[in-house]
């Protein structure tokens, strides 16, 4: 686990931050006041996204491992929520190793619970900011081998970086750094399906001192440029590998796709 060696993690309780208004979203309990305030103004489909977006994850992680993927680099983790990432891959490849990063401090605090790795595999967690991708990846060198197919899954994260950041750089720095074979888990809340939800929501958001910047199709597409996307390629989150199929998936305005790297 790495953090800065001079300073325990600062707690901003006077601020909402993203992952406490995530884990309120999710009905967790390791939020403040002023992080359920945002979440109270939400509207209630909020908390429906969270929660497909979540189980979103549960089944991109377990077809990654049900394909032998045993290395993931899960960036913009968020509070810990059972189950975790790995403890979904690690009941198919009870070996598999799994680098969380977060940069909210509220995430390392928690990380404990990240940390409990299958005794066969290995978890380990840094805090770092997805703007920083060089920092992130020679981290994660000293844990996976980049020898080897890894999953890199940005989840629910890209939607905190605007274009001026170069959102779409920092995808494709990251991705530059992956073996052939890897892949790419990426969820993004959609600025085109439900417009008027969506304006309210960053509007919401905005009033907490939270900057989000949704996504049409065309822009989310574009993190997968150059990528070859797996069945049923970009889809909404609850339309991607649905467990009951056959069932009209329930509506959802998070976009959700996996890919395999050339
Ligand atoms: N991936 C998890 C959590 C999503 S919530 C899931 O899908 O269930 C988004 C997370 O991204 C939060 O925990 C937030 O702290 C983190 N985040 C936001 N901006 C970030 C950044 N620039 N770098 C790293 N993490 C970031």
């Amino acid at each position: 686990m790495t953090t800065d060696p001079q300073s325990a993690p600062q707690i901003d309780t006077g601020k909402a931050h993203p992952a406490r208004v995530y884990d309120w979203l999710l009905g967790g309990k390791d939020n403040y006041p002023v992080d359920e305030a945002v979440g109270e103004k939400l509207p209630p489909e909020a908390k429906d996204a969270a929660r497909q977006n979540r189980q979103f994850m549960h089944r991109a992680a377990t077809w990654l491992a049900g394909r032998g993927i045993d290395q993931f680099l899960d960036i913009g983790t968020g509070i810990p929520t059972a189950p975790n990432l790995h403890q979904i891959v690690q009941r198919t490849v009870p070996a598999a190793k799994v680098v969380y990063t977060d940069n909210d401090p509220i995430v390392l605090r928690h990380a404990e619970a990240l940390l409990i790795s299958h005794p066969d595999g290995v978890t380990d967690y840094i805090q770092a900011d997805v703007r920083q991708p060089e920092a992130i990846v020679e981290h994660a060198r000293h844990v996976l081998d980049f020898g080897r197919p890894i999953a890199l899954s940005l989840i629910a994260l890209m939607h905190f970086v605007p274009d001026e950041q170069d959102a779409h750089g920092i995808v494709r720095d990251l991705v530059a750094t992956m073996p052939s074979g890897s892949h790419l888990v990426l969820s993004h809340a959609a600025s085109d399906l439900y417009p008027e939800l969506a304006a309210q929501v960053t509007a919401e958001y905005a009033k907490g001192g939270i900057k989000l910047g949704f996504r049409t199709r065309p822009e989310v597409a574009r993190f997968f440029d150059g990528l070859d996307l797996v069945a049923p390629g970009l889809v909404t989150a609850t339309e991607w590998n649905p467990p009951t199929p056959g069932e009209t998936p329930e509506g959802s305005g998070i976009y959700a796709a996996v890919a395999r790297i050339p």
